[in-house]
């Protein structure tokens, strides 16, 4: 263990289980450790570094922020964050924005919202949140407890009550949860930590209509799969179709700390003031971040990127022996092994310089910078196979 180790084992909270490296520089796509060896970040800090590593144009308007104002209070107005809202409208189709640190608050907002909303609209019964099994929408109580992962929820009890899961894909049993007492359908176009996932547009589209004909509101997470991973701006641009409410941060900053809740005029009209609020939600900094990096993602044509890397790295891994599929969108994909040996495989590729990680045992998540080029992806490509094969050889030798 590097000592760096030793002393977190001290002080941090055991909440992350062991973390196999300590990491000090990073640059585009290639990540160091302490020990000068080199990595490709095939996961982006978990699809957040959106535009690569020590980002020059994000750096700059970072540091030139931050030598000017860095904090305001949401007391007053400053500059960066109305850019940031009217760029994200602008990109996104919805009408206002509530600045949030990351994306549990963001989502907090969005339920907060919908509830206000549905209340105002029909009365004290309208409360209820519906999501979906094996969703993810964050950790703090309320989150969790719209998160359908029962073994993540089951130590927290109680957790507040009016959510309520139902199964993907199966408009049966979304029809039947979806009523008047529901103030949202929550759920993410693709279940990035439940295995990379994704819906069909049929899918997403009747439970559109489902919640148009009850009055529900549809909650978009896109805090994992938006801000340009799957190839548009929003997953849900992939699928024509609009919610009323959506989240984003992970990928929106290129790594400084952000969410935002975005909605219809309408919609977001039910918040009057004093009914929600945060200390450090849109900073100037975090603002110009996001700024810069959604400026990075537009000059240098990183959607168009997002497509056709995401196309070739999956032909590159449905080639390959042991994997039996690719799942997923854009540059938000899990490559499904014929075996459950996905945290071998990902500590083998780690030790050979590529990141990665399971999400299932038998998947393993690729969500690389944007900013990836050609090359990147078949050096890490190659990376992959000699960790599969070798991984493979082993088990098949036990
Ligand atoms: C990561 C994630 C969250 C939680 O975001 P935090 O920034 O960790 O609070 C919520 N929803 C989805 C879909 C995510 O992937």
């Amino acid at each position: 263990m590097s000592q760096v180790a030793d002393r977190s084992s001290v002080v941090i909270m055991n909440t992350y289980g062991s973390r196999p490296r300590t990491f000090v520089r990073g640059d585009g796509i290639v990540l160091f450790d302490d020990a000068g060896k080199s990595y490709l970040d095939c996961l982006g800090g978990l699809a957040v570094v959106a535009v690569g590593h020590a980002n020059p144009a994000v750096t700059r308007a970072v540091a030139d922020q931050v030598a000017v104002l860095a904090h305001t209070s949401n007391l007053f107005h400053t500059e960066p964050q109305v850019e940031l809202a009217e760029k994200l409208v602008a990109i996104s189709g919805l009408d206002r924005v509530f600045f949030a640190n990351c994306g549990a608050t963001a989502n907090e907002a969005a339920i907060k919202l919908a509830r206000r909303y549905g209340q105002a609209l029909s009365g004290p019964d309208r409360y209820r949140i519906v999501s979906l099994n094996d969703s993810f929408h964050g950790r703090t109580l309320a989150t969790l407890a719209a998160t359908g992962q029962p073994a993540k929820q089951a130590t927290f009890a109680p957790l507040p009550v009016g959510f309520h899961q139902v199964p993907g894909g199966d408009i049966d049993a979304m029809a039947e949860a979806v009523d008047e007492s529901v103030a949202a359908v929550m759920l993410e176009v693709v279940q990035g930590e439940g295995g990379v996932v994704s819906w069909s547009a049929d899918y997403l589209r009747d439970v559109r209509s489902l919640c148009d004909e009850a009055g529900t509101l549809l909650i978009i997470d896109d805090v994992q799969a938006g801000m340009g991973r799957t190839g548009n701006w929003f997953s849900w641009q992939d699928v024509n179709i609009k919610p009323d409410i959506a989240s984003v941060a992970k990928a929106l900053a290129n790594g400084l700390p952000v969410g935002a809740c975005l909605a219809t005029a309408e919609v977001a009209a039910a918040f009057q003031p004093g009914d929600h609020a945060s200390t450090f939600g849109g900073g100037p900094v975090v603002c110009a971040a996001a700024l810069a990096t959604i400026g990075e993602i537009e000059e240098r044509g990183l959607l168009t990127n997002a497509r056709a890397r995401g196309q070739q790295l999956t032909h590159g891994l449905m080639a390959l022996d042991g994997v039996s599929g690719v799942r997923g969108k854009g540059l938000l994909l899990a490559a499904v092994l014929d075996d459950d040996l996905a945290p071998e495989v990902v500590a083998a590729a780690l030790d050979n310089g590529l990141i990665l990680n399971a999400v299932r045992p038998n998947a393993i998540r690729w969500a690389p910078p944007l900013s990836i080029t050609a090359s990147e992806v078949v050096d890490a490509v190659a990376i992959f196979d000699a960790s599969l094969s070798g991984v493979r050889t082993a088990s098949d030798g036990n």
